[in-house]
């Protein structure tokens, strides 16, 4: 694979960063994922707003303008021959000339920027049709979880307890509510309503969630968001997740227990096949 590493398109064997930039040594690092489809990016807009605000809470500045940063994209998307997969993108508070916890002066040190593709089949998805399992966790991340940053630790701690559970994923539980999957969100369907948390610095304002909100409400689905409990998706009729390269994924059992008769729910196939042709509209 070619990949983006501070300016410079090398093989991945070839590309180096600093033992002393901040992403490395502290997750002082924002990343975004975006979703290809046929050569294309999904919701690339998204993507970039969703990024401009992480660098802004932070106080960080991109080393590249967002024109260069989809040039970039394009480039590592026909260089690796990309047709289905993604685009991971990180932006780092760069190099310091030691390990400090201030931050260094951005007008002295640039931010770090690494971008990589990878190939993956999206439209055609085992999950989809079958559903995932997931289990509880508690909630223990840090409290501005609104920012995409790199501190993915405790998500990854949740994903293996889930993986020895037989699972694939986890849902994260924080005063009994769930706020989110460890790396989408999460919803649960009751009565013909979307049940799914509102948007505070409890979660991740996911990009596929606002779009998936969007055509619900375009297709006259009732949409109520509120917190939920473990205990109520397990007694609701539908639960699914939403994320940038999973799309919508239906649920079908959470700690061991059924959603329904166990087979993935209508809405959340309904809604991956409008997103999906909606989205391809605007890929660029
Ligand atoms: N929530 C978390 C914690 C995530 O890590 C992600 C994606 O990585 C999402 C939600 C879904 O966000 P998006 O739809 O923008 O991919």
């Amino acid at each position: 694979r070619t990949v983006y590493v501070n300016g410079e398109y090398l093989p991945e064997t070839e590309a180096k960063v600093s033992i002393f930039d901040r992403g490395f040594l502290m997750a002082d690092a924002v990343y975004e994922v975006t979703s290809v489809i046929g050569g294309k990016l999904i919701d690339f807009a998204g993507h970039t707003a969703r990024l401009e605000r992480s660098l802004s809470e932070l106080e960080m500045a991109s080393p590249v303008t967002m024109d260069e940063l989809l040039a970039i994209h394009r480039e590592l998307i026909v260089k690796n021959n990309i047709d289905e997969g993604g685009v991971y993108l990180q932006i780092t508070r760069g190099a310091g000339s030691d390990r400090d916890f201030v931050w260094p002066d951005p007008e002295e040190v640039p931010g770090g920027i690494v971008l990589f593709t990878f190939a993956k089949p999206l439209l055609n998805s085992k999950t989809m049709d079958e559903g995932i399992k997931v289990i509880s966790v508690e909630d223990l991340r840090w409290g501005r979880r609104d920012i995409k940053t790199t501190q993915l630790l405790y998500p990854s701690f949740a994903k293996m307890q889930a993986k020895r559970a037989g699972c694939s994923d986890a849902w994260l539980v924080e005063d009994g509510f769930v706020t989110e999957g460890y790396a989408n969100n999460a919803y649960i369907v009751k009565d013909g309503t979307i049940i799914t948390r509102q948007l505070s610095s409890d979660i991740l304002h996911g990009i596929t969630r606002a779009a998936i909100l969007r055509f619900a409400e375009e297709a006259q689905i009732k949409v109520e968001e509120r917190p939920f409990t473990i205990a109520e998706a397990q007694e609701a009729d539908e639960a699914f997740v939403t994320s940038a390269t999973g799309f919508s994924q239906p649920v079908i059992e959470i700690d061991g227990e059924m959603i329904a008769d166990g087979t993935p729910g209508p809405i959340a196939k309904r809604l991956r096949e409008i997103y999906v042709e909606e989205m391809l509209k605007t890929a660029i």
